[in-house]
Parts: C-alpha cells; sequence; structure tokens
C-alpha cells in the first residue's frame, strides 16, 4: 500500500462532469475570463500565485495532461497550444516572461481533474520548485 501521497486528484480517467472546470465550462459557475474559443477558456486563478495567474483549459472532457495528450486528436492539440500561445502574447507577457505548469497526479498535487495550464506572470518568478 502506497502512503503519504500528497492530497491530490489521480490524473486518470474516468472524467468527473461534476469538477468545478465543467462547471466553468457549462457557465455554472462564473469566472473572470480572459479568452474563449473553439479549443481553449481562459479565466484567473481564484487564488493566484502570482500578480498574473491564468487558467488555461481545452473544451474537452480531459482529466490531466496524460490523458490529453493521448486521447485528443490533432486539431484539439495544436489549437489549445496555439491557444495557450494567443493568450501570453495578447496578455502581454512575452517580453517580461511567464511560466506555463501543469499538474498531473499526486505527486503534483493536482486538484481539479480537468486537464488545465497555469500561466504565471507579472514579477521574477524565483526558482521551478519550492524545496
Ligand atoms: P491544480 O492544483 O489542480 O493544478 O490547480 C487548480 C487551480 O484551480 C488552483 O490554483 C485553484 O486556485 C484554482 N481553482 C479552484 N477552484 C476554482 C474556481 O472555482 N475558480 C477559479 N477561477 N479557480 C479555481
Amino acid at each position: 500500500m502506497i502512503t503519504n501521497l500528497p492530497q491530490g486528484v489521480s490524473g486518470k480517467p474516468p472524467y468527473d462532469d461534476n469538477n468545478i472546470f465543467a462547471r466553468i465550462l457549462r457557465g455554472e459557475v462564473p469566472c473572470r475570463k480572459v479568452h474563449d474559443d473553439d479549443f481553449a477558456l481562459a479565466f484567473h486563478d481564484i487564488n493566484p500565485q502570482a500578480p498574473a495567474h491564468i487558467l488555461v483549459i481545452p473544451k474537452g472532457r480531459y482529466v490531466s495532461f496524460a490523458d490529453f495528450s493521448s486521447t485528443a486528436s490533432d486539431e484539439e492539440i495544436l489549437g489549445f497550444i496555439r491557444a495557450l500561445g494567443t493568450i501570453a502574447r495578447g496578455l502581454g507577457y512575452e517580453e517580461s516572461g511567464y511560466r506555463l505548469l501543469a499538474n498531473a497526479g499526486p505527486d503534483s498535487h493536482q486538484e481539479v481533474p480537468h486537464f488545465h495550464v497555469h500561466l504565471f506572470a507579472g514579477k521574477p518568478l524565483g526558482p521551478m520548485l519550492v524545496r
């Protein structure tokens, strides 16, 4: 038996249609939207860890990066990655820089079981990981 796993979701299907990002996608829960297209929705994190902390999520039902990268169509993957770049450019962080981060599974402390990429920006972000 594995003990002392950090709290976090498994990152594996099945997809839970009641997760908070699914509810945001359906418009049941409000969000501060910064981008919306066929492949991605981006909105401000409710608990920001940097001056800009944006969450970018695909429109489809994918639990984690592992799920998205193996089961999404080429069109969805391309559209999502293009949207990430468009969002970062649109927010004006290409010059100063930004960090993208995707948690997947328990060790990463993924909390929400809908694949998402965090975009952090707006100040020097320091070392990559807390030691
Ligand atoms: P994870 O740990 O799964 O990578 O990150 C989940 C993120 O979702 C956290 O940074 C958390 O603050 C954010 N979050 C959780 N619930 C909500 C919500 O209802 N609205 C928004 N905008 N962000 C949320």
